[in-house]
């Protein structure tokens, strides 16, 4: 049973934002567009791990989490976690291209692009360890215990390793129900009622990972990136407060609803809290009543009165922005 489904991550779609109001010229630039290159390839990653569980069924009672954040003795993230009576097995998947060699001696991976590029990154075996002591603690912390089992899943079937680790177990996706259905054999070390009752311990105390705001992570000023209203037909920003939305002063556009996509990306990239005045000046509007009447209209819990107003997002609000806004698109 899915316990937790995959969702599409946040962290790509701030990013997106991101880099359409970060000048082309900032000393970031580059490093963002190199963080959502690797934020994707985690992502797609993810999913051809997720489709497997979607669509290969398990003759024995299980639960799986994808995307599960949790805290013991510090905070941790698993990319997919599967419970059964016979433990718990953590997957992480490595979206990486190219030829990979594991050392034998040092807890390093390096992987040979075709052109001959070398590069060097950390081995997952040093990620799968410190997440297995993580929920470790946590079991401890709730009274479980049982074996946990790991390993590193990489999404292209074609790619060709060097495995020189004796403890690092590699799998591709359609090696997945193979393995778990071989520790499915051995002994069992909880019952099912027990297997049902950890799970929803896990399904209550996981949390959300928030990665907002994105300048404060990234460590840019705020002043920095592009202020205003962007056209979704052109792209660019800029867009004028008219009587029925905003309007395009460069290709004429007409869009009702894009102010939606600014209060995201203010919410994503600033702060998750914005007043009415705050508002005013990112949205480049002068009008108190319109900007009172886009936050009223659109939802957004407060907090205080009057000039002491501020409007507060959430992740929750954040996703029903985002979906609002992809639903808008002006035709
Ligand atoms: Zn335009």
């Amino acid at each position: 049973m899915i316990m937790k489904e995959k969702v599409s991550s946040l962290k790509a779609i701030g990013l997106e934002a991101l880099l359409r109001r970060l000048p082309e010229h900032h000393s970031r630039y580059a490093d963002i567009e190199n963080e959502l290159r690797k934020t994707r390839a985690g992502e797609n990653g993810e999913r051809i791990l997720a489709n497997v569980f979607q669509q290969y069924q398990f003759p024995f009672k299980h639960y799986v989490f994808h995307d599960v954040n949790l805290q013991s003795t510090g905070k941790f993230q698993i990319d997919t976690l599967f419970l059964f009576k016979q433990g718990a097995v953590i997957l992480e998947v490595k979206n990486i291209a190219g030829h990979i060699r594991f050392s034998e001696e040092h807890n390093q991976m390096t992987r040979t692009l075709e052109n001959g590029q070398v590069d060097a990154f950390e081995c997952p075996s040093v990620q799968l360890e410190r997440n297995k002591i993580l929920l470790e603690d946590w079991f401890h912390a709730h009274h479980i215990s049982m074996p946990i089992y790991q390993a590193a899943v990489f999404p292209r079937p074609q790619q060709q390793f060097e495995n020189l680790r004796k403890d690092l177990t590699l799998l591709f996706p359609l090696e997945i129900p193979v393995y778990l259905r071989r520790l499915s054999s051995f002994h069992p070390t909880i019952d099912v009622s027990q297997l049902t009752d950890i799970a929803n311990k896990i399904t209550d105390a996981h949390r959300e990972y928030d990665p907002f705001p994105l300048t404060t992570t990234y460590g840019i000023l705020p002043s920095e990136l592009l202020p205003g209203v962007r056209c979704k037909q052109c792209g660019s920003f800029g867009m004028q407060s008219i009587y029925n939305g905003w309007g395009c002063r460069h290709c004429g556009k007409v869009d009702p609803h894009a102010h939606v996509q600014a209060l995201l990306d203010y919410f994503m990239l600033i702060d998750y809290r914005i007043s009415n005045k705050e508002f005013r000046r990112f949205l480049q509007l002068d009008s108190v009543q319109k900007a009172k009447r886009i936050l009223g209209q659109l939802g957004i819990p407060f907090e205080g009165e009057k000039k002491g107003r501020f409007y507060v997002a959430d992740l929750k609000v954040i996703r029903e922005l985002h979906d609002l806004s992809a639903s808008k698109v002006p035709k």
